[in-house]
């Protein structure tokens, strides 16, 4: 199964095109995304009817979980990203957040605010249940899918005050995600997903997540031991080597560049760098 958010309505996308989950439950569902996570068995339970679904425009989709309470982002989670760091790899995972404020849709455009803007594609799970004290054996049936985000960073902001993960990666626009949420038996091996950025053409990372040092399972585990996720939390879940800062010299983003970040079974997005206004 595969959930977006068009346009504000919540629907599942299917090869004829997007079907209406409000209408598809007859009113039951609620048409708002942000909801939809709260009421997941009964989004899995819907029968839907292909011939009820409609073309869509791309441009129209937004985040699937557009309003988290909570966001979960994690550092230095690939070996290969530790290494061009030059950073230790951790023995807990290290976990910041991205204010929900700066989600955005997977084709939306990136007002760019500072000259350090940094690119990180990174696969991000959507929980899909109260889980609290989840064992790692468990955590697949808590998440409700995973879909493809960027996690870009303000650098100079990131590295201030000995430090601020959170702030520096939570610019206006800085966390699109999509294009949709796919539930995690729709992939052959949920665990061992290929995932890869380009800027203009030109690819920066590419890499499979059997090589996270804390798998998904791990980390909702780790996670849930400290605090109860909800609905609709996002984890973005690190991200590879070949981001712009570690590079000689080093790559920012400007105005007109053409981030496309993907990962494999989910698909690709792409946002336009513009500068601020
Ligand atoms: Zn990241």
């Amino acid at each position: 199964m595969k959930i977006a958010n068009l346009a504000g309505r919540a629907v599942a996308i299917c090869e004829e095109g997007a079907i209406d989950l409000a209408r598809a439950s007859a009113g039951r569902i609620d048409p708002d995304p942000s909801l939809l996570y709260a009421r997941w068995p009964e989004v899995r339970a819907l029968e839907l009817d292909p011939t009820t679904a409609v073309a869509f425009d791309p441009k129209e989709l937004g985040p699937p979980s557009p309003r988290p309470g909570q966001v979960f982002a994690i550092g230095l989670n690939y070996g290969s990203h530790a290494a061009e760091s030059n950073m230790a790899v951790p023995e807990v995972p290290a976990t910041f957040t991205k204010y929900p404020s700066s989600l955005t849709g997977p084709f939306a455009e990136v007002p760019l605010r500072g000259a350090a803007v940094d690119w990180e594609v990174e696969i991000v799970a959507v929980v899909g249940a109260h889980a609290d004290r989840v064992d790692e054996a468990d955590a697949w049936g808590v998440i409700a899918g995973l879909t493809v985000g960027q996690d870009y960073s303000d650098r100079h902001v990131q590295f201030a005050a000995g430090g601020q993960f959170s702030l520096g990666k939570s610019f206006w626009g800085y966390g699109p995600t999509g294009p949709w949420l796919v539930t995690p038996e729709e992939f052959a091996d949920p665990d061992d997903l290929e995932l890869w950025c380009s800027v203009n053409g030109v690819e920066m990372q590419r890499e499979r997540s059997a090589d996270l040092i804390f798998s998904i399972p791990r980390l909702i585990a780790e996670l849930s031991k400290i605090t109860p996720l909800w609905p609709g939390d996002l984890l973005f879940t690190g991200t590879p080597a070949g981001i712009g800062a570690t590079r000689q010299p080093p790559i920012f983003l400007r105005p007109g560049d053409v981030v496309e970040s993907g990962v494999e079974g989910i698909g690709t997005i792409s946002n336009t760098m513009v500068a601020a206004s």
